[in-house]
C-alpha cells in the first residue's frame, strides 16, 4: 500500500486524506494545532461557556463537493438549509424586508417590495439579474465588479448598500477591486446554472461541533492516522524529489506521496521557492455575550451599514465585516464601539441590554483573521497555482490553488479531491 503524508488539516487536507484513503492509499494526515479545522476552526470559550467560532460560516447548496463530505460525515442534520436565495435585511430605521430569487414569478413582486429602493433601482436590479447570462459573454478580462455595475445602470445607492454587501462578503475583497469576470462566475453558479444552488446552508452550531468533530470521528473510523500539534518544520529535498517531513519534535514522516495543504502564505517557510503573488484581506468577528430569544438562530444582513452580518446564536450574538482591512487602523477597543453603536441603531430593542454591557470586556471576543481568503482581484486567476509542483512527489491543495473557484471552503474541498485523483492517476501510469 502507497504512503500519502497530507500537512494541514484544513477542509483542504481533510478532504485530500478522505479521498486518498478511498482509493487504497496509507494516509496519515498532520496538523500543527491541537485541532483539526484550519481557518473553520472554533475554540471552547469559558467565559461564554460555548465554543465560538473563528469566523462564521455560511455554505451554499452550490457547495457540491463539500455536501457530499457533509453526507459522508453524517453532519447534514447539523445545518439549517434555507429554500431559495432569501435574506433579511436591517436598517437603522427600523426597516425590515426580505430580499428573495426563486424561481417563481414572486421574485418580482418581492423586488417590488425592497425598501430602501426607488422604483428605477428596483426596476435596474430586477433587469441586472435577468441580464447575467448574456454579461457573460462581454469582454470582462480587465473590468473590475464595480465598473461592471456602473455599466449596467446599478446606482450609488444599490452599489453602496446591496451590492458592496454581497460582493464583499461573497468574496472578501473591496468591490472596487473585485474581478469582474469571478463576480460573475459566482452570479452564474448561484443564479444561472441551477437557481437552488444560491441557497443558503447555515450551521446549526459551531463549525466545529457542526462539522469538524464529525468528520474526525469518520477519519478515525476510516483508520486515517491524525498526528495534532505536530506542525511541520522542513520539507526535505533531495534529488528533486521529496524525501521526507520534519516536524518539531526532530521526527521525520517518509511517505510516498506529500500533499501540502497549508494556508499560502506559509507555504514559503516549509520550501523557500514557493512565493504566491496573492493578497489577502481580513475578516472580523465579534462574539457578544447575549441571548435573545426573539431573535435566536436569525441572521440579519444591515443595509447602509460599517457591518455586514449578524448572527443570533443561543448565548451570543456575532457581528461579522469582511474584507475589513480599513478597521485595522482602530484598536480592538475602538472596533468594539464602533460595531456597538451601530447595533444599538439597528436592534433598539437591545439597546439597553448592549448598553448594560457595554464597559465590560468579558462581553466581547473580537477576531481579526487578517489573512482570512486570498482576495478576488484583477490578477488573482493569474496568480494561482496549480495542484502539481516541480517535484513529481509534492501537490498543493488550498482554496487558494487554480480550482476557478473564489477562497472558500468549496474551493478547498475541491482542491482535495484534485488531488487525491491525481496522485492515484499518477500512481497508475
Ligand atoms: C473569518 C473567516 C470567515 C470565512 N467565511 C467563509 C464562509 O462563510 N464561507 C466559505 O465558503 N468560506 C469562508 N471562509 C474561507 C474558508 O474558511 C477557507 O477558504 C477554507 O477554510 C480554507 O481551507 P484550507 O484547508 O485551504 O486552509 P486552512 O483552513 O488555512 O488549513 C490549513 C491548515 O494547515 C495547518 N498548518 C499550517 N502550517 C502547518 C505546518 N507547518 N504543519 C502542519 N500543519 C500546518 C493550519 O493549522 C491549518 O489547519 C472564511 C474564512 C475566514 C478566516
Amino acid at each position: 500500500m502507497k504512503k500519502v503524508i497530507v500537512i494541514g488539516g484544513g477542509l483542504a487536507g481533510i478532504t485530500a486524506a478522505v479521498y486518498l484513503k478511498e482509493k487504497n492509499y496509507e494516509v496519515t494526515l498532520i496538523e500543527s494545532s491541537p485541532a483539526l479545522g484550519g481557518r473553520t476552526k472554533s475554540f471552547f470559550d469559558s467565559g461564554f461557556n460555548c465554543y465560538l467560532d473563528n469566523g462564521q460560516h455560511i455554505l451554499i447548496k452550490g457547495y457540491k463537493n463539500t455536501l457530499e463530505l457533509l453526507k459522508k460525515f453524517r453532519a447534514g442534520g447539523n445545518f439549517f438549509y434555507k429554500e431559495n436565495f432569501s435574506i433579511t435585511f436591517l436598517d437603522k430605521k427600523s426597516n425590515e424586508w426580505q430580499f428573495s430569487i426563486s424561481k417563481s414569478v414572486k421574485t418580482v413582486i418581492d423586488f417590488l417590495r425592497l425598501k430602501n429602493l426607488n422604483l428605477s433601482e428596483k426596476i435596474s436590479l430586477l433587469k441586472f439579474f435577468m441580464s447575467i447570462k448574456n454579461l457573460k459573454h462581454e469582454s470582462l478580462e480587465n473590468e473590475t465588479a464595480l465598473e461592471l455595475l456602473e455599466r449596467n445602470k446599478q446606482s450609488k445607492n444599490l452599489i453602496n448598500n446591496f451590492w458592496k454587501l454581497l460582493i464583499e462578503s461573497a468574496l472578501n475583497t473591496p468591490i472596487e477591486k473585485t474581478s469582474g469576470q469571478i463576480f460573475l462566475f459566482v452570479l452564474e453558479k448561484m443564479f444561472i446554472e441551477d437557481i437552488t444552488n444560491s441557497s443558503l446552508i447555515i450551521p446549526k452550531y459551531s463549525f466545529h461541533e457542526s462539522l469538524i468533530v464529525p468528520a474526525e470521528k469518520y477519519l478515525q473510523e476510516k483508520k486515517i492516522k491524525i498526528l495534532k500539534a505536530c506542525g511541520i518544520e522542513k520539507i526535505l529535498i533531495e534529488n528533486n524529489m521529496i524525501k521526507g517531513a520534519l516536524d518539531k519534535y526532530g521526527n521525520v514522516h517518509f511517505a510516498d506521496y506529500y500533499v501540502l495543504a497549508v494556508h499560502p502564505a506559509n507555504i514559503q517557510k516549509l520550501i523557500n521557492e514557493y512565493k504566491f503573488q496573492l493578497e489577502y484581506q481580513t475578516i472580523i468577528n465579534l462574539h457578544i455575550k447575549l441571548s435573545s430569544k426573539k431573535y435566536e438562530n436569525k441572521f440579519f444582513a444591515i443595509w447602509d451599514s460599517i457591518i455586514h452580518w449578524v448572527f443570533f446564536h443561543k448565548n451570543h450574538l456575532t457581528v461579522v465585516k469582511s474584507s475589513a482591512d480599513n478597521l485595522l487602523k482602530f484598536s480592538n477597543k475602538e472596533i468594539v464601539e464602533i460595531f456597538l453603536n451601530e447595533l444599538v441603531l439597528i436592534f433598539p430593542d437591545l439597546s439597553e441590554k448592549l448598553i448594560q454591557i457595554k464597559n465590560d470586556p468579558n462581553n466581547f471576543r473580537l477576531i481579526k483573521e487578517k489573512r482570512a481568503t486570498f482576495i478576488s482581484e484583477l490578477n488573482s486567476l493569474k496568480n494561482r497555482p496549480l495542484i502539481s509542483t516541480k517535484f513529481n512527489n509534492l501537490f498543493l491543495a488550498g482554496d487558494y490553488v487554480n480550482t476557478g473557484y473564489p477562497s472558500t471552503i468549496e474551493s478547498a474541498v475541491i482542491s482535495g479531491r484534485m488531488v487525491a485523483d491525481e496522485i492515484d492517476r499518477l500512481s497508475n501510469t
